[in-house]
């Protein structure tokens, strides 16, 4: 693709949102004065953070100023960090994967002792965890932010060393353990591919985008990849030669109905994009370019000559088999929290925040920021005892791309949109496409991982 560069005025733009960001969206900026109901607790608590992701990494730089006396251990085997929005960009072939990813220990706020090793097991009637190598861990107060697991495998015929052969993608493919990541680099192998072949398909190649029954991270990334590549087609061919199918076992393309309305509608402005609503990917056949799909007692399959897969994601097991979780119902496996608090419902030092707790589709970085503001508030009027004040209303966040250069910034909670900024949050912009492409990565991890954002 062809470097972009910034004329005068969009360079201005850029800068404006910048300064309005900073200055006037009063509820993504606070810091430990404002905002926020209560000074902190200069209590001498032991705070340990199970994480070291996006949410933890916040939940420690939050923490921090909750409690400035406390001591800190955030347990995580990650050498590396990933800004993992990014992975959008790097399979659509406009970014490097260096540009997103930092090594943890450089993200970690000052004082915070780091153990580099996995949780295995909590304890939480007796206020500890083990971990691999360590072995007890005591707490006064315990945060989880663990996140998912990826589980390729729950579709027959399908494991994670498949992804970038026999023409799979899935930018989705990283190792949260380890930090790296290799789906967003093959699928844009896989996609690059893609079109070069159909220079020269004697009839439309059929690509299949599938997102799973499970919760997603990053709702709308995959949707963002298929209009990104749609985009290039437009220009390189006018679309004559591909054909793309979105299969979701969801009967929405994003869970509020009035954004969903508008990726219809943005869905429809396209001849070669069909979309399949509430089909379950179930197994593929990798060597007849098959998948296989079920919706409800039905079966369906669509041959393909590309296919996008999104992972289903579960729990990470430490956390699944644990006393924390919830037991049963559509969250099975997730941590139980209050909605509100983010405390958990039966062991009152236990606080959840990121993809880990069991709040339905909020499993987005922005759903964290949010949740990392509400944590510093909680945790302090925790150590002192006092009532929780401050509490979560919901609110997550997925930039759709909705083609090259412009994004639906869809902010929103289960009930309505909740924009930060005063514009028409249905209208895509190329404002918004800067802001993810070049602002947000430099905001997260210079405001985000401090946790002045
Ligand atoms: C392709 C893609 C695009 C995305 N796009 C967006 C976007 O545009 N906007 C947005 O807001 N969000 C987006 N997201 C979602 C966002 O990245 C996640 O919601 C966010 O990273 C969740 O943070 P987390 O800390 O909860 O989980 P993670 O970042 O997954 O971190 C989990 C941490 O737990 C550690 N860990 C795991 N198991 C153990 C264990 N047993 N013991 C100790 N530590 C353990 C891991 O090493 C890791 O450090 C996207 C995600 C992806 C994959």
């Amino acid at each position: 693709m062809k470097k972009e560069y910034l004329n005068r005025r969009e360079a201005l733009k850029i800068m404006s949102v910048a300064s309005g960001m900073l200055l006037s969206a009063h509820s993504v900026f606070a810091d430990e004065n404002n905002l926020l109901s209560r000074p902190a607790s200069h209590k001498k608590a032991r705070i340990v953070i199970a994480g070291g992701g996006t949410a933890g990494i916040i939940a420690a730089a939050r923490a921090r100023r909750s409690a400035p006396n406390a001591q800190i251990v955030l347990i995580s085997p990650n050498e590396l960090h990933l800004y993992q929005s990014g992975q959008l960009f790097v399979a659509a072939g406009l970014e490097k994967e260096q540009k997103y990813l930092r090594k943890s220990v450089d993200l970690l706020p000052e004082n915070v002792t780091w153990l580099k090793e996995k949780v295995i097991s909590f304890d939480p009637k007796h206020n500890t965890l083990k971990t691999e190598k360590s072995g007890e861990v005591f707490y006064d107060i315990l945060i989880v932010a663990l996140g998912g697991e990826y589980d390729y495998s729950a579709i027959e015929g399908l494991s994670a060393d498949m992804i970038g052969k026999k023409e799979i993608a899935s930018v989705y493919l990283n190792d949260t353990i380890k930090g790296t990541a290799r789906g967003a680099k093959s699928t844009n192998a896989v996609f690059d591919k893609m079109l070069h072949s159909a220079k020269f398909a004697k009839k439309p190649l059929r690509v299949l985008f599938t997102e799973p029954n499970t919760p997603v991270k990053g709702a709308g990334t995959s949707l963002s990849l298929l209009f990104l590549y749609n985009s290039f087609l437009k220009k390189i061919f006018a679309n004559k030669n591909v054909h793309f199918t979105f299969v979701t076992a969801d009967t929405k393309l994003l869970s509020l109905k009035s954004f969903d309305e508008v990726l219809r509608k943005e869905v429809n402005k396209h001849k070669n994009i069909d979309i399949v609503y509430e089909h379950d990917i179930i197994a593929i056949d990798s060597d007849k370019k098959r998948a296989y799909f079920k919706n409800r007692d039905e079966k369906k399959e669509f041959e393909y000559d590309y296919i996008h897969i999104v992972p289903p994601l579960k729990a990470v097991k430490a956390i699944r088999e644990s006393s924390l979780a919830i037991l049963k119902g559509s969250q099975k496996g997730w941590m139980e929290v209050d909605e509100k608090t983010l405390r958990h419902k039966i062991y009152e030092n236990v606080f959840g925040i990121g993809d880990i707790v069991g709040l339905g589709d909020k499993k987005s970085g922005a759903a964290a920021q949010h949740q990392g503001i509400i944590l510093q508030d909680n945790i302090a009027a925790a150590l002192e005892g006092d009532k929780l004040k401050y509490s979560y209303d919901g609110y997550t966040a997925s930039p759709i791309v909705t083609s090259y250069g412009k994004v639906l910034l869809a902010e929103y909670n289960e009930k309505k949109p909740l924009a930060t900024f005063i514009l028409n949050p249905y209208e895509s912009r190329r404002i918004w496409w800067y802001l993810q492409r070049y602002f947000m990565p430099w905001a997260y991890f210079n405001l985000l991982m401090r946790g002045m954002m």
